[in-house]
């Protein structure tokens, strides 16, 4: 019974997720979401929009609290504090390559198939770029002016670089500075419950999200543009399933199949989010009591991740320069391609993790290499669903490096990563609050007043 109940939350998730696509595809292809009909105004940009929302909301909530405080355990429980640079450069390279790989591996393929050739179709959606920031500002933003205006504004780089001199800091007060570190272990273990109970209406909010993002979509789009779509897909599905895969298993030996599995509720999360960032505390949850891989290394490291390792990303960067330099018959040749790849990569680590980022990205690559930027509108349409499954892949990235480091440096534990229940969450006991504890904790805040 008990092991039912525990299985319960990833199958509701995927069931969640399932129905979700099933209403909005009725709500969609049935033409139920005409704009000022009811099931439109009330239910997908009422219910569905205020459920979805809350939940990112929540989960947007734990995330600066969470990274915080678990760096600073992870700092102060790393016991070699070396092992920080050496923890921090093998992320970063891992996390460079991986991008690497990923958009050449997308542009290859791309070009290969030549999509886009013959294809004359004139964008109607204009797209006016953004700029992403230059690179040398993205340096200096890592060290904050004013680490409270950091974490007001979730700006992920800053609140690590913060959190890692804090729990330095303490490690060189010493033990006067302990009660501090204790303090920090159990609100690190009050954020953890957060994370769980957040979990636990998952289901529900994960079928919020994509019944809605399912009923907008432009889904007769998704033909007129299939060659894009059936390439970046694919791609995506290449870097997941093969390239991440081999990495995982040359660089740390552990079962791809294992991980897939497990990584299954992250990819699901990623997918309605869309956003690398809210996904966090899903991401860092797993890695940590689902692969078994120690504090010291996930709470850098996922975090790290979300920010500056976008494979996803990557790879739709590719495709779309390809689509849009033959339907604009412009040959970028091999350095048009290396630029690209290039600034990808460097692009990634400016940018957050959040919604529709990536195409941001994309219009400074193609000011880089002289692409017009109103191509982007052609890809525009679909870009919503694309999004959702880049993000998916992006995470999995995140706790794939997460893996194969925390491995290198002995701080994982194989045999929770083998153990296929490890972790799981039980939404009862995660939710559940034990009377004897209220009781005990009643007590203890009375005392307190009497003193
Ligand atoms: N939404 C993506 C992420 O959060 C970024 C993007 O490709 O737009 O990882």
């Amino acid at each position: 019974m008990k092991e039912k109940e525990k299985m319960s939350l990833t199958v509701k998730v995927l069931l969640g997720m399932a129905l979700g696509i099933t209403v909005g595809l009725v709500i969609n292809l049935g033409g139920l979401n005409a704009a000022g009909g009811f099931i439109n105004e009330y239910i997908v940009n009422g219910l569905f929009h205020v459920v979805g929302k809350m939940f990112i909301n929540a989960l947007k909530m734990l995330v600066v609290p969470l990274v915080f405080f678990s760096l600073i355990c992870g700092v102060c429980g790393i016991g070699d504090i070396r092992m920080l640079g050496r923890v921090g450069g093998k992320a970063f390279a891992l996390y460079m390559m991986t991008t690497a790989i990923a958009i050449a591996t997308a542009i290859a393929i791309a070009a290969t198939l030549g999509i886009g050739k013959g294809m004359n179709q004139v964008t109607n959606a204009a797209f006016t770029g953004k700029d992403a920031p230059p690179l040398t500002q993205v340096f200096i933003d890592i060290i904050p002016k004013n680490p409270i205006n950091a974490m007001a504004n979730g700006d992920m780089l800053p609140i690590i670089f913060f959190a890692i001199l804090v729990g330095v800091s303490l490690l060189l007060v010493g033990s006067k500075a302990k009660t501090f570190v204790e303090g920090a272990e159990i609100a690190n273990e009050v954020m953890m419950k957060m994370v769980n109970i957040i979990m636990a209406v998952a289901p529900y909010a994960v079928f919020a999200l994509i019944a809605k993002a399912v009923a907008n979509l432009g889904l007769d789009l998704l033909a007129s543009l299939a060659g894009y779509v059936l390439v970046l897909v694919g791609s995506l599905m290449v870097h997941l399933f093969i390239t991440l895969m081999l990495v995982l298993k040359i660089f740390s030996g552990l079962s791809p199949s294992i991980f897939l599995k497990k990584i299954r509720n992250v990819q699901v999360f990623a997918f309605s989010t869309a956003s690398s960032n809210a996904t966090i505390p899903v991401t860092m949850r797993t890695v940590s009591e689902r692969f078994g891989v120690n504090n010291s290394v996930a709470s850098f490291t996922v975090p790290f991740g979300a920010t500056i390792n976008m494979d996803g990303t990557a790879i739709m960067q590719g495709v779309a320069t390809v689509f849009i330099a033959n339907v604009y018959n412009v040959d970028l040749g091999i350095a048009g391609y290396l630029t690209v790849i290039l600034m990808s990569v460097l692009a990634s680590i400016g940018t957050a993790g959040v919604p529709g980022v990536g195409l941001i990205m994309l219009s400074m690559v193609f000011t880089q290499v002289g692409l017009p930027v109103e191509g982007i509108g052609l890809v525009l349409g679909v870009d919503r669903l694309m999004d959702m499954i880049r993000t998916a892949v992006n995470v999995s990235g995140d706790a794939v490096v997460s893996t194969v480091v925390a491995k290198s440096e002995g701080k994982i534990d194989i045999s929770v990563y083998n153990d296929m229940d490890a972790g799981m969450l039980d939404t009862d006991e995660a939710t559940h609050i034990h009377s004897a504890v209220e009781a005990e904790m009643a007590e203890a805040v009375q005392a307190t007043h009497s003193k």
